[in-house]
Order: structure tokens, then sequence, then C-alpha cells
């Protein structure tokens, strides 16, 4: 993966003003306005780029739109980052194919639906001016099996912004073999120009965050079948550095999006991707998270509390494998160990460059912070003799425990991730 700014201190890296930019004074469209279609073009009006935005539910367009001109005008919105209402006019509805394929740029941000996805790409491309790119804010589809869909598929390419978009300044930007340099340049320059780092990479499985992301929220699910106390588990992850606890961030991004982005994952490897039985009963109540109105936690509130309702609790308890309470030590191993080995896989693989930018990656992507200011950053702390032996006693729980080539090769030579020898130090 190559960052497009390739200083490792990326967050500091990002131009002050959006004046430069190719996109600066081009146009954007937004097809779903949705959790992330919102937020896309909250990013664009906050940088002064006019966008507008559709939807297959018309209110939830009108009511996007309304959304984003009251942020404008009223510093209690919930884009207090934004607040300035000459930004009014710069969005607005599109209502048909037509007016959504008169930009710049469009931005696909509907329900992580391969069969959708196309049928929207294909039905749009023809109407597109010649230059439009179109770019796909999935998750987890292969952006490769989305552009045989197109007649132009150099002009395509993905856009993986990060929620909440105005508070995350990543966007991975997923390039196939047929994406032009052109279309990634313009895309960059565009991410820039809304005050974010564009990461660079190649398609494959979850791109960067995600395949990371899912083994750490899959193993705080079987934590959770274990035994392990909820409050525990969200001290746990927020003493490492994450903003939130697990399960709060489930019901941010919604258990749909989890759960496709958990099957594309299964899919590629299934010898360490665990499904999870009580992700699939929470979608099956129709727990959707906050875009539903609740998903492990009703409220915010409760969610700060680590207080699950009754009928979640339920869930939890009709799968239990035991009762054991875990240290919060064990609780940390257990999240960040197989979230520390696929990190390590994306390097064996070359899908990035260096760890540094796997943590800038974290920190700019997920707001990771503190003592955790990345997977890296931590497991240099502690040292890879040490990690491969605390691996050592949860190889029975599956293969996502087994050390990697590159961890075993750190232990055996005694360095760092960065190939600093750790007896100098
Ligand atoms: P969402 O369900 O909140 O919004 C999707 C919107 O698309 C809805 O408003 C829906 O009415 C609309 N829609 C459905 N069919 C449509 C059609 N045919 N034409 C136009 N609009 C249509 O979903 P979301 O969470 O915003 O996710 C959207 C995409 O962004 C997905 O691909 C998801 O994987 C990806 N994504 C989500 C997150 C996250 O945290 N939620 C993060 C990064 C990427």
């Amino acid at each position: 993966m190559e960052m497009h700014q390739p200083k490792p201190e990326i967050q500091d890296s990002r131009p002050s003003n959006s004046s430069e930019s190719l996109h600066s004074q081009g146009t954007v469209s937004i097809i779903g306005a949705g959790v992330m279609g919102r937020g896309i073009a909250a990013a664009c009006v906050r940088a002064g780029i006019s966008v507008r935005i559709s939807d297959s539910n018309f209110a939830a367009a009108k009511e996007a739109v309304a959304q984003i001109v009251t942020a404008c005008d009223s510093r209690a919105s919930q884009y207090p980052r934004f607040v300035d209402p000459a930004a009014r006019p710069l969005i607005s509805l599109a209502t048909d194919d037509e007016e959504i394929a008169d930009a710049d740029l469009i931005i696909e941000a509907v329900p992580e639906d391969f069969a959708l996805k196309t049928a929207i790409l294909a039905r749009i491309e023809p109407h597109l001016r010649s230059g439009t790119i179109m770019a796909s804010n999935s998750s987890s589809l292969s952006i490769a099996q989305l552009s045989a869909a197109l007649q132009a598929p150099g002009r395509f390419c993905g856009m993986h912004f990060c929620h909440p978009v105005i508070e995350r300044p990543l966007v991975e930007v997923i390039h196939t073999d047929l994406t032009s340099r052109e279309t990634l340049r313009q895309v960059c320059a565009f991410a820039t120009s809304l005050r974010m780092i564009p990461a660079v990479m190649r398609d494959s499985p979850g791109f960067l965050l995600n395949r990371l992301l899912v083994p750490y929220l899959n193993e705080t699910l079987e934590l959770l079948l274990d035994g392990a106390d909820i409050e525990e588990i969200d001290r746990a992850a927020t003493a490492f550095g994450m903003p939130q606890g697990p399960l709060a961030l489930f019901d941010e991004f919604g258990l749909d999006v989890a759960i496709a982005v958990g099957r594309s994952l299964y899919r590629a490897f299934p010898e360490r991707i665990v499904p999870s039985e009580l992700l699939i009963a929470m979608y099956k109540s129709g727990r959707l998270g906050r875009k539903s109105g609740g998903g492990f936690y009703q409220t915010q509130c409760d969610a700060s509390a680590g207080r699950l309702d009754p009928h979640i609790m339920d869930l939890i308890r009709e799968r239990r494998r035991g009762e054991n309470s875990l240290s919060e030590n064990a609780i940390t191993r257990r999240l960040f160990l197989p979230f520390l080995l696929e990190a390590t896989r994306t390097l064996q693989e070359s899908l990035v460059a260096c760890p540094l930018v796997v943590d800038a990656v974290l920190r700019s992507g997920l707001g990771m912070s503190g003592s955790g200011s990345g997977i890296f950053a931590w497991a240099n702390s502690i040292g890879a003799r040490t990690l491969v032996q605390w691996l050592q006693p949860l190889h029975a729980l599956g293969n996502r425990f087994e050390p990697t080539s590159l961890l075993l090769d750190a232990a055996r030579k005694n360095r760092s991730f960065s190939g600093t020898d750790r007896n100098a130090a």
C-alpha cells in the first residue's frame, strides 16, 4: 500500500485549506443517503465542495439535506467542526439519473449488496460525461468484481471512508489492475481537498482497516460466549487506546455492515475467521445498531455504562460456553493478538509497505491513541519473544492464534517490527 503522502505522521501532513484541490471547483454526487452517504456529503460541504445526494427513499435524501443545512446553520449540530452558513447552498438533492451523473465524481454508498451496487453503477454509467469518475464506498466487496459491470473500469475505484466520516480523516483508495493512474490521482486530490488522508492500496479482502478490525471484533464475541464481562472487555479496549469499546463500535458500523464484511473475510480466510452465531441472532432480531435505533446497546448512554438490555443478555446467555472470569490482561491478549497477527500478514503480503503506515492508518481511520497508538507500537513495546510466549496457551482456541512467520522471525532475531535490534535498545 502506498500512502499518498508518505510521511508516517500522516495526521500532520494534511493541507490546511482545500483551495488547491482538483475537485474544489468540481461537483460530487452521492448515491445513498444513509449513515455513510450523509457523512461524506457533510465532509464535502465542510470543504466547500458542491454535492448532490440521492436515495431510493426520497424522504431519507430530503432528511439528509435538511440535516446538513441545519448543521451549517447551528453550532449545536452533530457536525460541530463545520459550521458555515455560507456553505448551505452547496448541498442539494438529485432526483434522477441525469442529475446524479452530472458531476465530476460519483460516490456510491448504498447497502453492502453486490447485485444492488453493480446494478446502480451500470445504470448510471451511460449518463456520465467523459472524464467523470465513479467510486464505491464498499467496505468489503471486491472492487475488481464491481468494476466488471462497467464499460470504463479505468475510471472506477474504491473510496472507503471511515465512520464517523467527519471525525476520521482516512480514506482507503482501492485500485484494481484496470484503474487508471489519472483516476487515482484525481481521487487522491479529492480526498486531500476534504482534508483527509488517502491511503492507496490494491484491491484485497477487507482492504486494510476492516481486515484488521474483523479478527478483533470477532474475538469480542468469542470472549462474550466464553463468559467475559462486557465492562471488562470495554475497559481493556479503551485502556489499549481504542476510542470506544468493541460492542459500541459494532453499533456504530451497523450489524448489517459487520456481517457483510465478516462474510467476505470468512470466504477469503476460512481457516482463521470465526463466523459468529451471536451476530446472526442479533441481525435476525432486527437490532442493527444505531441506524435501527439500537444494537448491542439501546442508547449511547447505555454504551458508556456498558449496559446491555435484557434481551441481548438473553441472546448471549443462551449461547454461552462457560462463565470464565478473565483478567484485563487476558482480555487484552485475546483482543489484540489476532489483530496484530493479521497486521503482520498484511506486511508479509506486501499489502502495506511498513508497520509505521499500518499504525498511521489505525490512528487516522480508527482513532487509536494513547499507549496503543498503533498495533505495531504496542507490539514493539512488548517484544516479539514475549508475544510468542503469550500466544502459546491460546493456540488451543484455534488457528487464529498461530504465530506468523514474520512474528517468529522477529522473535528469533530479537528484533522490533521496524527491524531494530532490541538488544541494542
Ligand atoms: P445505510 O443502510 O445507512 O444507508 C444506505 C442508504 O442507501 C439507505 O438510505 C438506503 O435507502 C439507500 N438505498 C438503498 N437502495 C438504494 C438504491 N437502489 N438507490 C439509492 N439509494 C439506495 O448504509 P451505510 O452504513 O451508510 O453503508 C453504505 C455503504 O458504506 C455500504 O457499502 C457499507 O459497507 C459502506 N460503509 C459503511 C460503514 C459504516 O460504518 N456504516 C463504513 C464504511 C463503509
